[in-house]
């Protein structure tokens, strides 16, 4: 029913101006959706981009006006007109617009349900895009409780004399919390003895200097970095800010963006997820003298909208959020900044697949400014960019302050027995750091007690029973989870198989870690940091608290350790096992590996004290291992950007990966089965540049009782999938076989499970 630009057909009565709407709607389908204007409504006054509400089915919705055209494929009598224009003008500007039907045409996604992860929910739901208006009821100056139309109205009465309490009024919120009766207050405002009065919530106006505190002066480096990005000021240029841990790139963009204010212009700066803590924003705060907008997934929904229009109307300087932030509307875009820009968070592994560091830059050249990439560890992509010249490249090699850089040791532990995944001779270092009057940060990436809980008489093994995975054992809750899909139990008491007592845990997570260095170390504290000891509210401040005092300690923990956080009394950090890293089947494992250690290694020895960094493995002679500890990061993205190279993987090739999961098993294999026969016909006509590998099981098949496969589409030039994509995705959509299923397509994947 759709194409676009819909022939004129006989029987078809044309018109000579646009008469019908083109909607997209918060639907999967990947098409647009005709209606006819409201009731008395002038279709030339509607720009595309307002929004509608609509009837679909049985239901309303509310779409955003695409286009205006002269004929539908719609017969005329089916065609049913909208119910209401919900703006006058679109709450979008025309930018983000534009980069919201980029973003839907690239990850072949559905432009309505674009809409719907970009716009705030409010928004999506049909609520006006104004700033919050506050309501205040005021009692009439004249009106007395004595009125003689509130002679048998005892409740308006008190009603009127809580009014005349608050002679400032009283906020329309606060109505229940004071016990007043609404409907009494209808009655009163009826016979005009209260008055409701409407406040615009406005923001006050920038005034002032719009530095709070001095800047720190730069270093050469920095200053090279911070000049090199000034000059692309006014236009689009992207730079990558490639500085080693405490080289002060926070310090170049605090300096880029008082540059971007000082011009009018507004900065939109990007954090991974676990950065958000106030640690970040207080930075932020304490040097600045703006109006800070945060976006992040705790708002209620209010307040995002509130920050959002603060954002579009200019009455925000800073905007600071997560992966979504990036559809944030700016009134004057000055910069923007992505930080950690490796930091696997700005890829959204659902609905909508998008990388928000490549819309980011999409989104920069849209609105022509520049955009700065930041990281110690950057993301092999982006140093490819930069070395083929996309990207400017600035380092920075020296931690700021003069502090040193931490040494990397490999600790062979083929043959040595470990004492709950801890070697003597790691176990020496960490006494003689804590004799030392020395903090001890010890890294492993596992939660939970230990991976798996096996019989030792017969070989069963604690499987989920809904993945193709084992449960963890959990000690501190009592219980065996699957780390997949969320299922618990409690440990069996004995082997359900053969009934013997002898369970055991085999393996080390960060509960075991903690509990046997608490028992080798009993004079110092041990304190985990993972998802499960950080749950409690305040849990993490108290966590840091002590680890601030500076007294000699261990610290146990997962990533959450490796990010934003300054441990400058931590000056042996012991990475537990990187071998994982090393023969994993993602080929995008090694490169992950390598960021973390790299980054957990960049929390010790900010300051006097240099930092040790151990690393436990098995593979001590791994060619990627020895570069990255011996030459660092760089030396070990050149070499593992050149097996990238050889083997034909991104970042010189492009990936898109069909995904599908089925109750039954084969389900999902004859969908793709299907849609692969149907690439390898669209092929034969646009010739055959995509390569197709599949379907297979998904790596892990079964996951919350679904059965997976997956297809894989690569292709040495981004255009020829393209080609391929669009049409392809439009009989997908039609297939039935593809109703029994859930699929998805992952454009740019970043994991191929
Ligand atoms: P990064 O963002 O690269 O990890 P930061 O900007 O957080 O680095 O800087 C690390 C530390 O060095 C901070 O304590 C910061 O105050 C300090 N620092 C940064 N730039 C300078 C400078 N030019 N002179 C002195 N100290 C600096
Ligand atoms: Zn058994
Ligand atoms: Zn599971």
């Amino acid at each position: 029913m759709l194409p676009s630009s819909a022939p004129s057909r006989p029987g078809i009565r044309r018109v000579p101006t646009p008469s019908i709407l083109r909607l997209a709607l918060p639907s999967p389908l990947r098409r647009l959706f005709d209606y006819l204007p409201p009731r008395g409504v002038d279709v030339a006054r509607l720009q595309p981009g307002v929004r509608l509400r609509v009837p679909f089915g049985r239901r309303e919705m509310v779409g955003v006006l695409v286009d205006k055209v002269e004929a539908s494929d719609v017969p005329a009598d089916k065609l049913r007109p909208a119910l209401a224009v919900l703006d006058r003008e679109p709450p979008m500007p025309a930018h983000l617009l534009e980069l919201c039907r980029w973003t839907a045409q690239y990850y072949q996604h559905s432009l309505g349900d674009t809409f719907s992860w970009a716009l705030p929910n409010l928004l999506r739901q049909g609520d006006p895009a104004e700033a919050r208006q506050q309501r205040f009821w005021h009692a009439e100056p004249g009106a007395r409780e004595e009125d003689p139309r509130l002679a048998r109205a005892p409740r308006q009465r008190e009603t009127l004399k809580i009014l005349k309490q608050h002679p400032h009024g009283v906020a329309h919120d606060l109505l229940s919390q004071l016990q007043i009766n609404k409907d009494s207050l209808d009655l009163l405002q009826e016979k005009g003895l209260v008055t409701l009065e409407v406040r615009e919530h406005r923001v006050p106006p920038h005034h002032g200097p719009w530095l709070a505190q001095a800047e720190l002066p730069l270093n050469a480096e920095q200053r090279a970095a911070f000049e090199a990005v000034r000059a692309g000021f006014g236009s689009f240029h992207s730079f990558l800010l490639a500085g080693v841990t405490g080289s002060g790139k926070t310090e170049v963009y605090l300096q880029l963006i008082r540059e971007t204010l000082e011009a009018g212009k507004q900065a939109l700066v990007l954090i991974p997820e676990i950065n958000l803590g106030p640690q970040t924003l207080s930075r932020f705060e304490r040097r600045f003298n703006a109006r800070i907008a945060l976006l992040h997934s705790a708002l209620t929904d209010r307040e995002r909208l509130d920050a959002w229009l603060a954002a579009r109307d200019g009455d925000a300087d800073i905007i600071i959020g997560t992966r979504s932030a990036l559809f944030t509307p700016l009134k004057n875009p000055g910069l923007i900044i992505i930080d950690e820009e490796h930091d696997a968070s700005y890829k959204q592994q659902e609905g909508l697949r998008y990388h928000a560091r490549d819309l980011a830059m999409v989104r920069a050249r849209l609105e022509n400014v520049p955009i700065l990439l930041g990281s110690a560890t950057p993301a092999l992509e982006s140093l490819h960019n930069a070395q083929s010249g996309r990207y400017g490249l600035l380092r920075l090699t020296q931690r700021a302050g003069g502090a040193h850089q931490p040494k990397f040791h490999r600790l062979d532990v083929k043959s040595l027995p470990l004492d709950s995944g801890i070697s003597m001779p790691l176990q020496r270092s960490i006494k003689e750091t804590l004799a030392a009057g020395q903090q001890v940060l010890v890294y492993l990436n596992r939660r939970g007690f230990a991976p798996t809980l096996l019989c030792h008489d017969c070989g069963w093994i604690s499987q989920c029973p809904r993945c193709d995975a084992r449960m963890t054992v959990h000690q501190g809750s009592g219980e065996l989870r699957c780390h997949h899909c969320d299922h618990r139990e409690r440990p069996p008491r004995n082997c359900p198989k053969c009934g013997t007592v002898d369970l055991r845990p085999v393996g080390a997570g960060t509960e075991r870690a903690e509990e046997r260095l608490r028992i080798l170390f009993p004079d110092y504290p041990v304190l985990r940091i993972d998802r499960d000891s950080t749950s409690r509210k305040h849990a993490m401040r108290d966590l840091f608290a002590t680890i601030n005092k500076g007294e000699p300690c261990i610290l146990v923990g997962t990533q959450m350790l490796a990010k934003g956080h300054h441990f400058p009394r931590v000056t042996l950090v012991a990475i537990l096992d990187a071998d994982g890293g090393l023969f994993s089947a993602d080929f995008r494992a090694s490169e992950r590996m390598a960021q973390q250690i790299v980054q957990v290694a960049g929390r010790a020895g900010r300051a006097e004290e240099p930092g040790r960094v151990l690393i436990q493995t098995h593979l001590a002679d791994h060619p990627l291992l020895v570069q990255l500890t011996e030459q660092g990061y760089f030396a070990f993205a050149d070499q593992a950007l050149t097996e990238r190279r050889s083997a034909g993987l991104p970042p010189f090739s492009h990936l898109a990966l069909l995904r599908a999961e089925a109750h039954k098993p084969g389900q999902a294999e004859g969908f793709l089965d299907e849609a692969c026969a149907e690439a390898e016909r669209l092929q034969a006509t646009l010739g055959h540049e995509v390569e197709l590998l599949g379907p297979v099981p998904a790596p892990m098949e079964r996951r919350a009782g679904r059965y997976r496969a997956q297809l894989l589409l690569m292709s040495t030039a981004r255009a020829p999938l393209h080609r391929l994509l669009t049409p392809w995705l439009q009989t997908l959509e039609g297939m039935p076989s593809g109703r029994q299923v859930r699929w998805s397509l992952d454009v740019d994947p970043i994991d191929l499970f």
